[in-house]
């Protein structure tokens, strides 16, 4: 094999590597505990748990859940703030062999109720907080893991692990769904440990290490940012709950808690880097990205800040959290690119082209990926399993593939991703199927039809084109007020990175010679929408806050009346508004006041303009 060749294999087949976890998760971290009991395991929400208290508090919860006979083949659902508690309530559900299921506190009651109706768990398990604002069917128990952590037993022993085979599902990760359901992705426990082995051999945490633990529960990078602490005697440092998109709140997590070890999807990462005093966290070690695409610019940025050693990850939920890997040189110079790297242990990737046969050397084609990462299925959807966990090609070695569509070349040795083939976006690094939103919307009683198409190059938004059932009765030629109902619709039912920036009526849908939806014309004309005009914000030369308005909403006009919500703002425009204000300004604004109230231009103009007129009076007659 030329040396070329040899290459491509390398980035396609990890290496063969024996990561034996016969007692799964709680094994390893059992095995890790027991060599330093009283090192501090975690700490967040207040309270700061050694690894033998955290032991201890999930044995409690194991023992009460092997006592109630739970069926074997449903998870248990976890509801709970971050925080030791939570840790303890993930680790006591393993621990009785089940799988979790982590619901989002903040989730929509009909988008929980497709949730628990597909994945019918008997009982949810929370923290005391998380538990009293419970909105889910009747007939679902629930058990507080807090009462379980009061004082420790001087007699306690620990209790028995239970063998966990590869193939036992370790959690149940729900991601967008496009035909309007979200779908459950069953993570086998050999996958995570794989994955978890994997980066221990490969960056060697030391018991020394500090993770931060900020990606919510319901999202699988969660997965080793909890358990890779906890397997060797690290310390987890659990970001207070609702912080994970506060670059303030981040920075001063990691500088009090001299955190070393830090993950940021990248449109995070660069709203931390943005933010002042990034380069004051020196003691981070590794900073990882996954979950989208990481611009070599905003790489660049990283390195240059932080003292950190920064990698890119990729991996889809259904494939075990995350399967190939790239460190990025120290010398910011050397990054032209970010590619995605080569394959983590035991993980092969197939590039194959629409026939399933493998492409030529260096043409793109479809990402698929097989080893002992792959997912279960999704729950209670052989269909849909069917249909993207393909036989492997003959020949392969492998038994079953994940189609990914994820459009991707190998050049020089590594794996670099062009795009998706189909309409999956990340929006702010969430995973969004444009037609789970059609569906939402659709059942508004005032939509015929609609569309919701993706545009934007550099940061994706989704854009809704609606055609109404009848005339406006509100006779507002605009159809303003009922942009806002659907806005309202939406966010009521998804996750506000579900909620489309614009809302657009049509008359008519344009379609296409065969009567479908016209979707290439529709994403022209979002792209229009979306792009900057003549008599757009540049329209605002000289006029320094209405630019930043216009960048941070990424709008092409300004409107000095309309509010942040209405526009599209989401939590990072928030977050970007609020830092770029408090710099340039010295206007300090909460993310709440910006998310919550109806805050406009104008509003901002007097608000700045009252922030100068104190400052100039706190300056004084000296000043
Ligand atoms: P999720 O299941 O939420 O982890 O999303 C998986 C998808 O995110 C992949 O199929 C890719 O489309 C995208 N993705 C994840 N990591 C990366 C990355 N490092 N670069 C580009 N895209 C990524």
């Amino acid at each position: 094999m030329d040396q070329h060749a040899d290459q491509t294999v390398r980035a396609l087949r990890g290496p063969s590597v024996d990561h034996p976890a016969p007692y799964g998760i709680p094994g390893l971290i059992r095995s890790a505990g027991e060599r330093a009991p009283d090192a501090v395991a975690c700490t967040g929400a207040g309270e700061t748990w050694t690894y033998r208290r955290l032991e201890e508090v999930s044995d409690r919860l194991a023992a009460e859940l092997l006592r109630r006979a739970l069926p074997e083949d449903r998870p248990v659902a976890v509801l709970a703030d971050r925080g030791p508690h939570m840790v303890a309530a993930l680790l006591g559900v393993l621990k009785a062999g089940l799988p979790y299921l982590p619901l989002a506190t903040d989730e929509s009651a009909e988008r929980l109720a497709l949730i628990l109706d597909t994945a019918r768990p008997d009982l949810v398990v929370g923290t005391t907080g998380a538990l009293a604002g419970w909105q889910g069917p009747d007939g679902v128990a629930l058990l507080d893991v807090e009462p379980l952590s009061a004082g420790p037993d001087a007699t306690y022993v620990p209790g028995p692990l239970r063998p966990v085979t590869a193939d036992q599902p370790v959690n149940i990760i729900f991601t967008s769904g496009s035909t309007g359901t979200p779908k459950g992705v069953v993570v086998p426990s050999g996958g995570v440990t794989n994955r978890l082995l994997w980066g221990q051999r490969h960056y060697g945490l030391t018991a020394e290490d500090r993770v931060l633990q900020k990606t919510p529960y319901t999202f699988d990078v969660s997965g080793w940012e909890i358990y890779w602490p906890l397997i060797v005697g690290a310390r987890l440092v659990l970001l207070a709950p609702g912080e994970h998109a506060d670059p303030a709140a981040i920075m001063q997590t990691v500088t009090e808690h001299q955190v070393t070890v830090c993950h940021f999807v990248p449109s995070m990462l660069d709203e931390f880097l943005r933010w002042p005093g990034a380069a004051d966290c020196t003691g981070l070690r590794h900073v990882f990205c996954s979950g989208e695409a990481l611009p070599a610019t905003l790489a660049r940025t990283c390195v240059k800040t932080l003292p950190a050693r920064l990698h890119n990850l990729y991996g889809p939920t259904e494939a075990s959290i995350e399967v190939t890997y790239w460190d990025s040189p120290e010398d910011p110079s050397l990054i032209d690119d970010v590619p995605i790297g080569r394959a983590v242990d035991n993980c092969t990737m197939l590039v194959l082209d629409g026939q399933g046969l493998p492409v030529a050397e260096g043409e793109t084609g479809e990402l698929c990926i097989g080893g002992v990462p792959l997912a279960l299925g999704y729950l209670g959807r052989p269909d849909l399993t069917e249909r993207v966990f393909v036989p492997a090609p003959e020949g392969s070695g492998l038994e079953r593939v994940y189609r990914t569509g994820d459009l991707v070349r190998v050049v020089d040795g590594q794996i670099r991703y062009h795009g998706r083939i189909d309409e999956q976006v990340k929006i702010r690094g969430v995973r969004v199927e444009p037609g789970e939103v059609e569906s939402v919307l659709r059942e508004h009683p005032g939509v015929d039809e609609c569309a919701v198409v993706v545009a934007g190059e550099r940061a994706p938004r989704l854009v809704a084109f609606v055609r109404p059932h009848g005339a406006d009765p509100t006779g507002d030629p605009d159809g303003a007020d009922r942009q806002e109902e659907y806005r309202a619709h939406v966010a009521a039912r998804l996750p506000s990175a579900y909620v489309p920036t614009h809302f657009v009526t049509l008359d008519t849908m344009p379609l296409t010679r065969s009567g479908k939806q016209d979707r290439v014309l529709l994403r022209q004309r979002a792209a229009e929408l979306l792009a900057p005009r003549a008599d757009g914000p540049a329209a605002a030369e000289g006029d320094p806050l209405a630019l930043l308005w216009a960048e941070v909403l990424g709008l092409d006009s300004v409107d000095e009346d309309a509010d942040f919500l209405a526009l599209g703002g989401h939590s990072l425009a928030a977050v970007r508004l609020r830092g770029e204000l408090l710099r340039s300004y010295g206007l300090r604004i909460t993310l709440a006041e910006l998310l919550r109230e109806r805050i406009t231009l104008a509003g901002l103009r007097r608000r700045t303009a009252a922030a100068a007129a104190g400052e100039a009076t706190a300056a004084g007659p000296a000043g």
